[in-house]
């Protein structure tokens, strides 16, 4: 097909498809916010990270915030009621009536039973689960830093700063996530293998899961998203 016309049609895909609700699956550092980034900008929808609503909550130092701090920080889930609560709220704000991304929820089994529970039927499920191997997210967190101020992401070895420490948009501080070490790292990785990953069959089963090859480079990566959402 021409590539202005797949252009065209990825587009204005969302002007006549069904909402969907896309759920980005795969450990901590597989590229979920990368590509959850992208799509939000092509499709038009919400991008909603539970982890950033947790380090919004944090730096205001609201009550969820607090609740949530002591798990965060040894890179364990926070309790299903609190992470229920607080994207509760967030999905019944008007951006999310014609769809949204999901990044980092659901986490657990209990998790995606109480979000089959609170989507219509109208809304269209679609599972990515980016896989990478376990050694390579340790060394893509265990590099990862982000400027204080502006956010933008750099990586030690794949993507570093012109100065060490410095952004290069705006010259603030690079910063380091503080579960970004590799003893929390790999709790989180245990975490994700033990709670997240069995997701993958339950979401199988119901026909919705898609899995995709979460080391290819980000740009193929989200070519083979837009075939899929565009099927
Ligand atoms: P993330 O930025 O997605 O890696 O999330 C950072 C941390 O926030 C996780 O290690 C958990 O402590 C917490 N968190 C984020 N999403 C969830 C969730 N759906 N369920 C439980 N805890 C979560």
């Amino acid at each position: 097909m021409n590539k202005f016309i797949f252009l065209l049609l990825v587009l204005m895909s969302p002007l006549f498809s069904s909402p969907k609700v896309i759920i980005l699956l795969g450990a901590p550092g597989a590229g979920k916010g990368t590509q959850a980034a992208y799509l939000k900008d092509t499709y038009c929808l919400p991008h909603i990270s539970t982890g950033d609503l947790f380090r919004e909550n944090l730096s205001k130092m609201t009550p969820i915030g607090q609740k949530a701090k002591g798990y965060m920080d040894k890179g364990e889930l926070v309790p299903d009621s609190i992470v229920v609560e607080m994207l509760g709220a967030r999905l019944e704000q008007d951006d999310c009536k014609n769809g949204y991304i999901l990044d980092g929820f659901p986490r657990t089994l209990p998790q995606a039973e109480l979000l089959k529970e609170k989507l219509d039927s109208k809304k269209k499920i679609i599972v990515l689960s980016l896989e990478v191997p376990d050694d390579l997210i340790v060394q893509r967190l265990t590099g990862r830093f982000s400027c204080e101020a502006c956010g933008t992401p750099f990586h030690k070895t794949f993507s570093p700063p012109k100065t060490a420490g410095v952004c290069d948009k705006c010259g603030g501080k690079l910063v380091q996530r503080k579960d970004d070490i590799e003893e929390v790292i790999r709790n989180r990785l245990m975490v994700f293998h033990n709670q997240t990953a069995p997701l993958k069959e339950y979401y199988q089963k119901q026909g919705l899961l898609f899995s995709l090859d979460g080391t290819l480079p980000k740009d193929v990566l989200s070519r083979k998203i837009d075939a899929i959402l565009n099927q």
